[in-house]
């Protein structure tokens, strides 16, 4: 069992009360790096949902003002922060990335809070002339209403910030379903909300569970008004379809198929580097990682080597101990997925470079991976990876890179390395994916709106954009 002062409490959060399911049943939630049992939490389903929704509704007339909401936002920054060593143990021990990682995911979710403290002032009300009738309108941004938070495992607190961070700032009322893979460090953020900030009671709601039956009466619901979506694109799908009977907004953030781009001029080292940054972080079950990487045929060898050099050295183990660079996959399935497309690959012809062969895999672990030669129709250049594997394809020319990179249904990051920016900036606009680095392989941060084209999804986290996510938009004559 887990120990930790923010985990007194193993159950929902519903109407400022802590609850368990009405059934008694739980869920065990377990340490994916040695399968040890953390704890159960709540197995909450369609009444206890319901609940929270009135609970919501009921906090939704209170309204507060944006000095209130700023407050609060800072707390829960300021809480973060004050946390980041605990909540990244609990982090580590539910998901198994490296605890500086888990820390550094604290630091990153209290940035969306700082941010949207900073810039909540946006959405005060603006006035605007109509020219031709001479008169004026007052443009005011009302809260959404009840919103639903659903959240994946990958990030247990940087997917929450970015939806949370702005449903406050809208001033919405919160319903929160996290990955029943993942609960307890969004447990430990309701404790820290419980002691250090002075809601008012249901005004954020936790509900534990099974997935269906909460996201079902989260659609039922009338005063549910928006759901934001953090997932896979095949789940977001079954949202879309669910969304129309009730007309409910969504906010859908989805798979991605990131296609990391080196062309010859780049300074390899330094697209080496990134790529490391950028592929292993999570266990390289993150929507941003680099899944397809194309290099320019002359430098493909040698780019790879160094890659492969890089992958030789990294430390796999539990991510509680010091110096582990990778930890392990979220589960049996993620290292199938992961073992299938090496399989994959290499029954078509590409070559590994780095990596244990493909049936070296002991428990949730797989060993980082290089292969090179990897052809257009292998597995991992349709579908997210999600794990620990870098495949190399090559390309002859600009046009070709765009065209490979743009050869997916997904359109979330992308990457460009090049020692010419003119050609860098020339094809990053042709790429169609919501986020490009150029000589970076950075992500999200909570400054730029973030999100993606195609099947990726809709809507944008962080930035202005996404300060607007969860209002309304309501014009009304300017008092005489
Ligand atoms: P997932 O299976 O789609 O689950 C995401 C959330 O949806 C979880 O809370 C899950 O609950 C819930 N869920 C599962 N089945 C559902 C259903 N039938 N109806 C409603 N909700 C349901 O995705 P995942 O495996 O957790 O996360 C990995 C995926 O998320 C990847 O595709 C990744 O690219 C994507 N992702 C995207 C972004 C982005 O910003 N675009 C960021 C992070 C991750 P349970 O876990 O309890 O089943």
């Amino acid at each position: 069992m887990i120990e930790s002062p923010l985990l007194t409490h193993l159950k929902g959060y519903i109407g400022g009360q802590w609850l368990g399911a009405d059934s008694a049943e739980t869920l065990a939630v377990s340490n994916p790096a040695d399968g040890a049992h953390l704890a159960d939490v709540p197995k909450m389903g369609r009444v206890e949902t319901l609940r929270a929704i009135d609970a919501a509704a009921a906090a939704l007339d209170q309204r507060a003002s944006l000095e209130q909401r700023a407050r609060w936002l800072q707390q829960i920054a300021k809480a973060l922060r004050a946390q980041r060593e605990e909540m990244g143990r609990i982090l580590t021990m539910e998901h198994g990335k490296p605890l500086k990682e888990a820390q550094s995911e604290v630091d990153y979710a209290a940035g969306f809070f700082r941010f949207c403290a900073e810039h909540v002032d946006r959405l005060g009300p603006r006035t605007l002339e109509e020219r031709p009738r001479n008169c004026s309108w007052d443009i005011h941004y009302r809260p959404a209403g009840v919103v639903g938070l659903i959240t994946p495992w990958n990030f247990p607190i940087g997917m929450i910030a970015k939806k949370l961070s702005a449903a406050l700032a809208a001033d919405c009322a919160c319903l929160i379903k996290p990955s029943a893979k993942t609960p307890l460090t969004m447990i430990a953020l309701f404790s820290l909300l419980e002691r250090e900030l002075d809601l008012p009671a249901g005004k954020v709601n936790l509900v534990t569970g099974s997935a269906a039956p909460i996201t079902d009466a989260l659609f039922e619901h009338p005063a549910v008004r928006l759901i934001s979506f953090t997932g896979s694109t095949e789940i977001g799908r079954e949202l879309i379809r669910k969304s129309a009977e009730g007309i409910k907004r969504l906010t859908l953030e989805l798979g991605g198929n990131a296609p990391y781009i080196v062309f010859d001029d780049a300074n390899l080292e330094q697209a080496a580097d990134n790529l490391i940054a950028n592929k292993f972080r999570g266990g390289g079950q993150t929507c941003v990682c680099a899944n397809r990487i194309l290099v320019q045929g002359e430098v493909a060898e040698s780019f790879a080597e160094q890659v492969a050099q890089r992958v030789r050295r990294m430390r796999v183990g539990n991510g509680l101990e010091e110096g582990t660079d990778l930890g392990p996959l979220i589960d049996d399935n993620a290292v199938a997925k992961v073992r299938r497309h090496v399989e994959d690959a290499l029954s078509k012809g590409a070559r590994r470079l780095a990596g244990g062969n493909a049936g070296a895999a002991s428990g949730n672990y797989y060993p980082p991976t290089v292969l090179i030669d990897v052809p257009k129709d292998a597995l991992c250049n349709r579908e997210e990876t999600f794990g620990p594997l870098v495949p190399i394809a090559t390309f002859q020319d600009e046009a070709e890179a765009v065209r490979i990179a743009n050869d997916t249904e997904y359109g979330l990051a992308a990457y460009v390395f090049s020692g010419d920016l003119e050609r860098a900036r020339r094809v990053a606009e042709q790429l169609h994916f919501g986020h490009v680095g150029l000589n970076t392989g950075t992500g999200p941060t909570p400054e730029a709106p973030f999100g993606g084209m195609k099947q990726s999804g809709y809507g944008r986290e962080g930035g202005y954009e996404g300060l607007y996510e969860f209002t309304e938009a309501q014009t009304l004559p300017h008092p005489e």
